[in-house]
């Protein structure tokens, strides 16, 4: 499949990976919009969030428990956002869903 995230997951391309288990991996942002800004994505291919079913329920809460375990780690006590993109209209640009967590520096909202 030629999916960027699944090879990531593989790892037939490089990247700064913070966490992994045997459901999720995350990793530093390439392109980072904070002085914080990683990804946590599923080890399954779910190509958007419209795709989540009721079988995902557990790997979609451990998504956020993980994001929310390493923002912390990450020196983000004072605040962070989460965000999922999802389509061309909500931006996303990688179909294997992951979830941006963005920390140290003031977030504005709305976003853009
Ligand atoms: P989205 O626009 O929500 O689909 O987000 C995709 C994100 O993936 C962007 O923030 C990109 O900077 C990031 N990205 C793209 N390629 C890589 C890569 N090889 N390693 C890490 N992050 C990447
Ligand atoms: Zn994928």
């Amino acid at each position: 499949m030629d999916c960027l995230f699944c090879k990531i997951v593989a790892g037939d391309i490089p990247a700064k990976k913070i966490y992994e288990d045997d459901l999720v991996v995350a990793f530093h942002d390439i392109a980072p919009q904070a002085p914080v800004h990683f990804l946590v994505i599923p080890k399954k291919h779910i190509r958007t969030l419209n795709d989540l079913t009721e079988a995902d329920r557990e790997l979609a809460g451990h998504i956020l428990f993980v994001a929310q375990k390493l923002a912390l780690e990450l020196g983000c006590e004072a605040g962070f956002r989460v965000a999922m993109n999802c389509n061309e209209l909500g931006g996303q640009t990688v179909y294997h869903i992951h979830l941006h967590v963005l920390g140290q520096r003031p977030l504005a909202w709305p976003p853009g």
